[in-house]
């Protein structure tokens, strides 16, 4: 277990650099994931460009902040032209959601509705979708079963009539959601009603509802329904079921609009706010960014680790013992390895997490028996010393030994970390 033990602080030690190489190792995978999750072959042209460039010459402060940095800059290339998503204030507005028909309208519209009344506001449906025989029972029952208004009229083929009038009789509602009818494709016919409805309800939110699972399809959609209307918000759908979100991902930089909502499911509830750095990281399977980002960010202003002590050689069992802390204070080990990123991963099997978090949580309790010079300078432990210690810990001479050994390891590898390649950062200008 030590062994393995090793490797992993090993590859660690690797991952806190920035070098020509990680950053190509690691442009590779993103590409790799950008491809499979669908998203625009020029488009991953474009990121992985941008990510080598800046990752290779701008700043970065060392160690902790290398990985930091590589994130964040993966993060904001992917992110480019959509930004922190459409932020939607709790007043009265009105939303129309538009989209081909399966991509998730009726449903979106009900997710909507319940959003914003559990938010406190009073909230109201349209169905205003006169092609689809059954959308008017859907709608009215999903509105009905959350408690949440509703206007249609069942024999009324005249959808903008039926929006004019739903505004009228909805119109001390604070919050009103325009469902609205969607064909197969973008015919003529769409376009036009799509056009005729915002004329006669001039909502505050256009919204394009779009199926995650349509991949590169998505930019085409979107760009039609933003000629003809001019979206401000795109909804995706069906990010539960596909690995091929990053279609909708592509139109929405391509057209440059920000992102509202993720549909995660066929349930009411399976909605939420669209988070970039959520999105990211189920796009690339890398774990959640945003979690890994605020845990290093937390334990490094903390101060329980001092990267530069690391570096310089003073390497102490109190460091040992501060990254034990710092490994508590992020979680598991299991779930830690399981926040890094694409090229920082590794396999490990559980049981050998299980195993390593174990002895942690023993090893501090070693640690806690030992005086101030003994953890400030470990040399000076010998048997008698390390009978006493096991005696005080509860444990045996055999896992004081064990400590001390993981002790060693860990030197050596910060002595190479100095030595070596690694101290020299940032690296800038490499060709
Ligand atoms: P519309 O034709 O655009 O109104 O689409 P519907 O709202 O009727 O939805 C079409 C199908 O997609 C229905 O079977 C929904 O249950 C399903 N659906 C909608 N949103 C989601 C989602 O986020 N995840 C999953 N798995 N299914 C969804
Ligand atoms: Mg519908």
């Amino acid at each position: 277990a030590l062994e393995s033990l090793k490797d992993i602080v090993k590859k660690i030690a690797r991952s806190t650099t920035v070098d020509k190489a990680l950053v190509e190792e690691v442009v590779r995978d993103i590409q790799r994931a950008l491809l499979k999750a669908d998203v625009n072959v020029r488009q991953v042209k474009e990121i992985s460009d941008a990510i080598k460039k800046r990752a290779l010459s701008e700043d970065v402060l060392p160690t902790f902040n290398v990985r930091e940095h590589i994130i964040r800059i993966v993060y904001e290339e992917l992110m480019r032209g959509i930004g922190e998503g459409l932020e939607i204030p709790l007043k009265k507005a009105k939303i129309m959601l538009v989209g081909l028909q399966g991509s998730g309208k009726t449903t979106t519209a009900a997710k909507l509705a319940k959003y914003f009344k559990d938010k406190g506001m009073k909230t109201g449906v349209i169905a205003a979708d006169t092609w689809r025989p059954a959308a008017y029972e859907q709608l009215k029952q999903l509105a009905e079963s959350y408690g949440i208004g509703f206007y249609g009229e069942k024999e009324n083929k005249d959808a903008v009539e039926i929006a004019r009038n739903g505004l009228k009789a909805l119109k001390d509602y604070d919050m009103i959601i325009i469902d609205t009818a969607g064909r197969h494709a973008l015919e003529e016919e769409l376009i036009d009603e799509m056009i005729e409805i915002a004329k006669a309800t001039q909502p505050d939110y256009k919204l394009l509802v779009l199926d995650a699972a349509i991949g590169q399809l998505a930019s085409r959609q979107a760009k039609a329904f933003h000629d003809a209307i001019g979206i401000n918000g795109i909804i995706i759908t069906k990010f539960d079921g596909t690995a091929k979100g990053g279609g909708a991902l592509s139109a929405a930089r391509e057209i440059g609009i920000p992102i509202a909502f993720i549909g995660t499911g066929e349930k009411v509830e399976d909605f939420e706010r669209f988070d970039p750095a959520g999105f990211v990281s189920r796009l690339l399977g890398m774990g959640d960014i945003k979690a890994l980002l605020e845990k290093v960010e937390r334990v490094v202003s903390e101060e329980e680790l001092d990267p530069e002590a690391f570096l310089k050689g003073t390497f102490t069992l109190k460091d040992v013992y501060k990254q034990i802390e710092a490994m508590n204070k992020m979680g598991p080990i299991s779930k830690i390895f399981e926040l890094l990123p694409f090229g920082f991963s590794m396999k490990v099997d559980d049981s050998m997490m299980e195993m390593t978090q174990e002895k942690m949580k023993k090893f501090r309790v070693i640690m806690d028996s030992m005086t101030e010079e003994e953890l400030l300078n470990p040399k000076i432990i010998d048997s008698s010393r390390i009978r006493r210690i096991a005696i005080g810990s509860g444990t045996s001479p055999q896992e004081v030994k064990e400590l001390l050994k993981y002790y060693k390891t860990m030197k050596s590898v910060m002595k190479k970390m100095k030595k070596g390649k690694f101290g020299k950062l940032p690296i800038k200008g490499l060709p």
